[in-house]
């Protein structure tokens, strides 16, 4: 079943020039970008997309991070878009992800770990309508 995503291309990927292998690897998996763009979240845009993580002692720190410098934002779309776009970036941990996945090759550590995905279609929904109005997506 096709279905959308929400991607980031986190601050700490941008700054080591990956954005164009990343994309990369989302098209060779048959996850076709149907929106993109590049943008510097303020720190309360930040908050506001993590709201979930409100509570966790690593809050902070992440949109601190977050809003360091700008990151890519993406709308994902493709069969099982979601649980392919979770399989390609590998666990939260790089040093647990798989070889091969995304974050083995290009996150540093647990909070620096290059790219976001959304885990489950409602928060794919909120995801995507977070950063892009119908209007910028194309399919
Ligand atoms: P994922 O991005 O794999 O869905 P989570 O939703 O649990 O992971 O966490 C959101 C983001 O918060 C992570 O991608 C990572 O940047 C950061 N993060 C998660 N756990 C920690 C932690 N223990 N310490 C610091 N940062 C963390
Ligand atoms: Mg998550």
């Amino acid at each position: 079943m096709s279905e959308r995503t929400l991607a980031i291309i986190k601050p700490d990927a941008v700054k080591k020039h990956v954005i164009g292998d990343i994309i990369h690897r989302y098209e060779q998996a048959g996850l076709k970008p149907v929106a993109i763009k590049m943008l510097h979240m303020s720190k309360s845009v930040a908050e506001g997309f993590y709201a979930v993580h409100k509570t966790r002692p690593f809050f902070g720190s992440l949109c601190d991070f977050m809003s360091s410098c700008p990151a890519v934002v993406l709308v994902l779309q493709g069969d099982n878009a979601i649980k392919k776009n979770r399989e390609l970036m590998g666990a939260t941990d790089p040093a647990k992800a798989d070889a091969g996945t995304i974050r083995k090759a290009h996150g540093a550590n647990i909070e620096f770990n290059a790219v976001h995905g959304s885990d489950s279609p409602e928060t794919a929904n909120f995801e995507i309508g977070y950063f892009f109005p119908g209007m910028e997506i194309f399919d």
